[in-house]
């Protein structure tokens, strides 16, 4: 029985209003700040994709393969090499080679730039990169293709509970030590001793992407570090706060157009050499050819050009690319001596100072890490020859122990890479899987086993089990 309908036993309630409040967008991912930004050691790109992934608890590959490519349609480096289809493409290793564009001047960082900041609703991560100068740089010896960094920054951070990150400083080609440490940037883990890209399949920050170990180190720690020359250092914190003050312009203020280095290059001839073409050439140690290409716009001066015209006519980057006028200091320039070595053409050869320098291939010969000459050479920012010439005992022993250090470290490698496959297939065998090529290759999931493999057509199955 259905009781008929008691009109006065009904209540009147309150109305809602039932339209949809106004919220403003949700990023798909979150709106991850980046560090540092508006100082100079603001982040880089790649190092801000790295924590983005992080902070998803997604790796690098797949935080671009799941979310980034589609928004990204180039194939052609998202596969990376790889076979099509397959799901650990994305990051491989020939895309190692591109990732340091990430942080670049290119169509890759503007790609890179615009999925990010669709996915996190963000406007400034071009900062992040070297974009603001697109139309004042060139490819040319601008970005260091792989990753660099000072293990005391790295340390200092950690041990005073900071975000571990890559500054874009790092990025520049031109700057070889850390202004804060006064030690050298290193591209090279101290443990496994391999290079490492910019941005990694998986990698945790601060680590190794290779080998997974902590990467920083304290200034206390015995340091192999080869020593930094006087001038080098003095040279290397110019070109440091030149850059930091760049970093912080692009922030601030518009992006220098596109005819500024021919503008100011013009300028700096009025006034360092009264408009002489040739005797400008001369002093900053370029060919007029060149120079004349620089000021009627037919190429961009690269950066280490760049660096070492503004610091023989005494003007800072900022001044150069951002001025519209600027007023050269009145001082004798071919008098002076400039901290980058610039010097005029048909100069003899660089002074060297024996003592320093013996000390320094001493300290080489004799530290634990091992070094070619052609790596002492640019440590110690020496011609190769020159010091062959004055040193060739002491440079010959360098240069014997490193193909020794080298001999011993590819057998190392051979053996450990052996044993793991050794290892990997008895652990097969024993759960009662047959441990084919593929199988165990997949189970090792490591580069090295198939770089290994194929170079070497080493058969698994020819391989005598460990005893
Ligand atoms: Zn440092
Ligand atoms: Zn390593």
């Amino acid at each position: 029985m259905v009781n008929s309908l008691n009109n006065e036993s009904l209540s009147i309630y309150e109305s809602w209003n039932i339209d949809m409040p106004s919220v403003s967008a949700r990023s798909r991912l979150y709106n991850l700040k980046p560090i540092g930004m508006g100082t100079g050691g603001a982040e880089s790109l790649t190092s801000y994709i790295a924590r983005l992934a992080a902070a998803h608890s997604l790796t690098p590959a797949v935080l671009l393969g799941r979310t980034l490519a589609s928004f990204m349609d180039k194939k052609y480096w998202l596969q990376g090499g790889a076979r099509p289809g397959t799901r650990g493409s994305a990051l491989g290793h020939s895309f190692g080679e591109h990732a340091k564009a990430i942080n670049g001047i290119g169509v890759i960082a503007k790609d890179w730039v615009a999925a990010l900041q669709t996915v996190t609703l963000r406007t400034d991560l071009s900062f992040l990169t070297m974009l603001p100068w697109t139309d004042v740089f060139t490819h040319r010896n601008l970005l260091r293709s792989s990753r660099t960094w000072c293990p005391s920054c790295y340390q200092d951070w950690r041990l005073n509970g900071q975000q571990i990150y890559e500054p874009l400083l790092w990025t520049f080609r031109d700057l070889d030590v850390c202004t804060r440490h006064h030690r050298r940037l290193i591209s090279q883990c101290q443990h496994c001793h391999r290079k490492l890209p910019w941005l990694a399949r998986c990698a945790q920050a601060g680590c190794c992407s290779k080998c997974d170990e902590w990467l920083g180190t304290s200034l206390d720690e015995v340091s192999n570090d080869a020593p930094i020359l006087d001038h080098k250092l003095e040279w290397q914190i110019w070109i440091a706060k030149n850059l930091e003050e760049l970093i912080i312009a692009a922030r601030r203020l518009p992006s220098p157009p596109k005819g500024r280095t021919a503008q100011s290059i013009s300028s700096c001839i009025n006034q360092a050499s009264d408009g002489v073409m040739n005797r400008f050439a001369r002093l900053i140690g370029k060919r007029k050819n060149t120079v004349w290409g620089w000021q009627h716009g037919q190429a961009q001066i690269p950066i280490d050009d760049l660096l070492r015209i503004c610091n023989r006519v005494g003007i800072s980057l900022v001044d150069f690319l951002y001025a519209d006028t600027f007023v050269l200091d009145d001082i004798d320039l071919i008098q002076t001596p400039a901290v980058s070595g610039v010097k005029a053409i048909g100069r003899s050869p660089r002074h060297l100072d024996p003592k320093a320098t013996k000390d320094a291939l001493l300290t080489i010969l004799n530290q634990q890490t091992s070094l070619s000459m052609k790596e002492v050479a640019t440590r110690i920012d020496l011609n190769k020859r020159l010091l062959y010439k004055h040193f060739p005992e002491l440079c010959k022993a360098i240069s014997t122990r490193h193909k020794q250090y080298r001999y011993k470290e590819q057998q190392r490698v051979r053996k450990v890479i052996a044993d793991k496959i050794n290892e990997t297939r008895m652990s097969l065998h024993n759960i009662g899987v047959y441990p084919s090529r593929r199988r165990v290759v997949a189970a090792m999931k490591s580069k090295d086993v198939h770089h290994f493999m194929r170079e070497k057509k080493t058969k698994i199955e020819n391989l005598t089990l460990a005893a």
